[in-house]
């Protein structure tokens, strides 16, 4: 292990040096098929060769003008994000480079627009228990855990959190006098996959619609392909049956399939209360993210590669339900989180220990969220050779834990 890292990360041992599709491989030679893309950051697998070739060709050309100055791939990217995100109410963007910068963003977008409109005194914003939305000191107060809330006050003021399907209180949470917006992830990650339900999110479009408050999606783990469809919000629809629009979305993640990136994006409410000065991000649209960005959208966007996706997920869930050692499984598309009696983390390691040369054997690369949680981000690049190979690897810890 390196000393010259602060000690932030339960880090196991192993040290990758290469990747091709759904493997890695270690400093050692050894194999590891892939189930986490590192934390859904690469969508599309390693060294995926169009994804390559778009940011080697752009390294080429330049790698960064400041936000003086306008760039042709950052404005290409913005351009088709907006679209992309046009189903769910999307008007333009704010490029970042992380999930927490985007959710910060978000935050300070949504006080301005109740700001504005309705003067002081209205800035609370509304996040779910179980929620987790960044690391900084504003991020922190929107995060829903209260192992994340010590050691690094005062945080940020004017966050409150509920719990997620109870419609009650939410009603009474989004006070039309005190708050400005509603934070929320369709799917919850990092708490151990769980999806909202259609009644939860129907009364909170409603609700938010009613009584202008700010309708945000975290879309950060949960969107961009991962459910199946290119947003989770699209799994959903309002109280009438229509498809959900939001105020707001986060993105980030996978966004630029590696390279970080991250995005605010608006809907007609939002989308113009910004104006020159409001925000900024040195590193923000950079050309090469930006490069990146364009082939995950054209990549991943397309009826076909989403449906894919979808049937890939079933193929995972269905097998594993049927696992006598899996207590309860939670997800979709290739946004997977299953119960186990036992801890998760030892067969995490099993996993990668299993890895060996002269066996001939490979090892998986497994998440988990939670203590007794796996939870599963695959590439969408993976097979269903891959996907039979990582199942019975899953089968055999099981069986052995
Ligand atoms: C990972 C994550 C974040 C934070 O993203 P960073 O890029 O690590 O700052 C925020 N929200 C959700 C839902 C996430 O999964």
């Amino acid at each position: 292990m390196n000393n010259a890292f602060m000690d932030t990360y339960h880090r196991l041992p192993v040290t990758f040096s290469r990747g091709e599709g759904s493997w890695l491989y270690d400093i050692n030679g050894k194999k590891y098929l892939d189930f986490g893309s590192g934390i859904a950051v690469n969508l599309l697998g390693h060294n995926y060769p169009p994804l390559v070739r778009a940011v080697t060709e752009q390294a080429a050309k330049y790698f960064h003008v400041c936000n003086y100055y306008q760039s042709d791939v950052s404005a290409a990217f913005a351009e088709k994000l907006v679209e992309a995100c046009a189903p769910a109410g999307m008007k333009k963007v704010f490029l970042a480079n992380s999930g927490a910068e985007a959710n910060e963003g978000a935050c300070k977008l949504a006080r301005k627009y109740s700001l504005s409109k309705y003067g002081p005194g209205r800035h609370t914003i509304v996040t779910l228990t179980g929620s987790f939305h960044g690391r900084t000191i504003t991020t922190l107060s929107a995060t829903g855990q209260d192992r994340f809330h010590r050691d690094f006050g005062p945080f940020t003021e004017g966050f409150i959190h509920i719990q997620g399907g109870d419609i009650e209180a939410l009603d009474r949470a989004l006070d039309a006098k005190t708050t400005a917006g509603l934070l929320l992830e369709a799917v919850q990650g990092e708490s151990g996959i769980v999806p909202q339900s259609q009644e939860f999110i129907a009364a909170a479009a409603k609700l938010c619609a009613q009584r202008d408050i700010l309708l945000m999606f975290d879309e950060i783990q949960c969107g961009l392909g991962r459910t199946g469809t290119f947003l989770a919000l699209e799994q959903y629809s309002d109280e009438n049956g229509n498809p959900i629009k939001a105020d707001i979305i986060t993105l980030a993640k996978g966004l630029a399939g590696g390279i970080p990136a991250g995005a605010v994006l608006a809907g007609e409410k939002a989308c113009d209360v910004f104006t020159i000065g409001d925000h900024g991000s040195t590193f923000g649209g950079n050309p090469i993210a930006a490069a990146a960005g364009l082939v995950v959208l054209k990549t991943i966007n397309t009826p076909d590669f989403l449906e894919e996706i979808r049937r890939k997920g079933e193929m995972l869930t269905a097998a594993l339900s049927a696992h006598p050692k899996v207590k309860a499984i939670r997800g979709k598309g290739f946004i997977i989180g299953f119960d186990i009696e036992a801890n998760a983390w030892p067969l995490l390691e099993a996993a990668l220990s299993r890895a060996d040369i002269t066996k001939n054997q490979c090892g998986l690369l497994l998440l988990s969220a939670g203590v007794n949680t796996i939870r599963l981000l695959p590439p969408f690049t993976l097979n269903d050779g891959e996907i039979e190979q990582g199942l019975s690897i899953i089968s055999e810890l099981l069986n052995q834990s």
